[in-house]
């Protein structure tokens, strides 16, 4: 069905901003925070955010949720060594613990308060729990596991992006008659900003307005994840991966040794983890972690755009592949072309007796 020109006018006129949204300005990003530290995302985004606020000539805030005392106060001093320009903070003895419902009121409350048009929030267990009630409860319009920002400016709208049709395409979303835009971002898929050590700004306090018998759920207790002994992959500096052209899982055992050799955490593209030859918790790309090492060696990995987005902000890729026209040489800072059962055990005696892995970052 081909559009007349009545139905472009119209779908112009959707695309209007509703004038309600028009005195939305600025940016704003969520400061995650459990037991005292900041969930790194919450830097990454701020760093994001500061880009998308100085495109848009608007200031850059984040927002701090805490009982009150002095952590709450501190975390919005780190936020302005990370580049905001303001904080809007509300402190109650609520807020100890996330629980989705004060959460929910003190965000929308700010946000029908103060009118961001843009609502950063890190895709974590918590970010993703919030950010879609907030949206609801707003009635805007919520881009997730975003891997991009900007700025279309030619109607100041965010451009969101972010895979889509099972990872096949990378599309980009606007959200053009409705404030604030909100997006989630997964840990690791923004670089770290600089910490400019005293760097301050003002702090806007907001009240919560809430009573404990207003909120259904109770904290009965605290039980913290146990992350010991668990692969660390997203803060890893240094990671060996393996996929289907490692062939049989006796093979896989090259990547252990080159990554004992380096101190690297271990790796795999998904056909590895579902023949079971790792586990889950080692799966890289858009359906497992996502990484940003200084080094990443990919053996037997063709480079789907599925695996590339979980690992494309590593510093420096070397990619070893038997098909000189594999898609991961289209992106990979080194490559070799060659059969991986040779090629691995060549470099794990290299890195044992010779070289350092800095050597290939520096
Ligand atoms: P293949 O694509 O089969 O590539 C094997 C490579 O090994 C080839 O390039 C081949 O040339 C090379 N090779 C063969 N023999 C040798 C040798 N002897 N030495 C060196 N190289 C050799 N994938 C992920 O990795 N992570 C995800 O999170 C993920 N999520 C997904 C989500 C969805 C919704 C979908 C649809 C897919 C997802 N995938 C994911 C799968 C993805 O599309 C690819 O199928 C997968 O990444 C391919 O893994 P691979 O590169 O190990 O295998």
């Amino acid at each position: 069905m081909s559009e007349t020109p009545d139905d472009k006018k119209n779908l112009r006129r959707k695309a209007e901003l509703d004038p309600r949204f028009a005195s939305y300005r600025g940016v704003w990003v969520f400061v995650e925070h459990e037991r005292g530290s900041v969930h790194p995302v919450s830097w990454e985004l701020m760093g994001e955010g500061r880009k998308l606020a100085d495109k848009l000539g608007v200031p850059l805030a984040g927002v701090v949720f805490g009982p009150p005392g002095p952590s709450s106060r501190s975390f919005c001093q780190e936020a302005f060594a990370y580049g905001a320009d303001l904080c809007y903070l509300i402190e109650d003895p609520l807020l100890g613990d996330y629980r989705n419902q004060p959460f929910t009121k003190g965000l929308t409350d700010l946000v029908n308060t103060y009118q961001p048009e843009i609502l950063l929030l890190g895709a974590t267990t918590l970010g993703r729990d919030l950010a879609g009630s907030v949206a609801t409860t707003l009635q805007t319009g919520l881009t997730a596991d975003c891997t991009e920002l900007g700025i279309d400016l030619e109607n100041r709208s965010l451009a969101a992006t972010r895979p889509t049709f099972g990872g096949s395409l990378l599309c980009t979303i606007l959200t053009l008659r409705h404030r604030p835009q909100m997006a989630t971002v997964r840990p690791r898929v923004m670089k770290m900003p600089p910490k400019i050590p005293g760097r301050t700004g003002p702090i806007i306090e907001h009240p919560l307005g809430m009573i404990e018998t207003q909120i259904v759920t109770k904290i009965l207790d605290y039980l913290p994840d146990d992350r010991t002994g668990k692969p660390q992959l997203a803060f890893a500096d240094f990671i060996v991966a393996g996929g289907r052209g490692m062939k049989r899982p006796e093979n896989f055992q090259l990547i252990w040794d080159l990554a004992t050799v380096l101190g690297a955490e271990v790796g795999a593209s998904r056909p590895v983890v579902q023949a079971g030859w790792v586990d889950l918790e080692r799966q890289i790309g858009q359906s497992g972690k996502t990484v940003r090492p200084k080094l990443y060696i990919a053996a037997g990995i063709s480079g789907a755009v599925q695996h590339r987005v979980g690992m494309e902000g590593a510093d420096v890729i070397v990619a070893i592949n038997i098909d000189e026209n594999a898609p991961i040489f289209d992106f990979a800072t080194f490559g070799i072309v060659g059969n991986a059962m040779t090629i691995l055990p060549a470099l794990t005696e290299a890195f044992r007796h010779h070289l350092h892995p800095e050597s290939l970052v520096a």
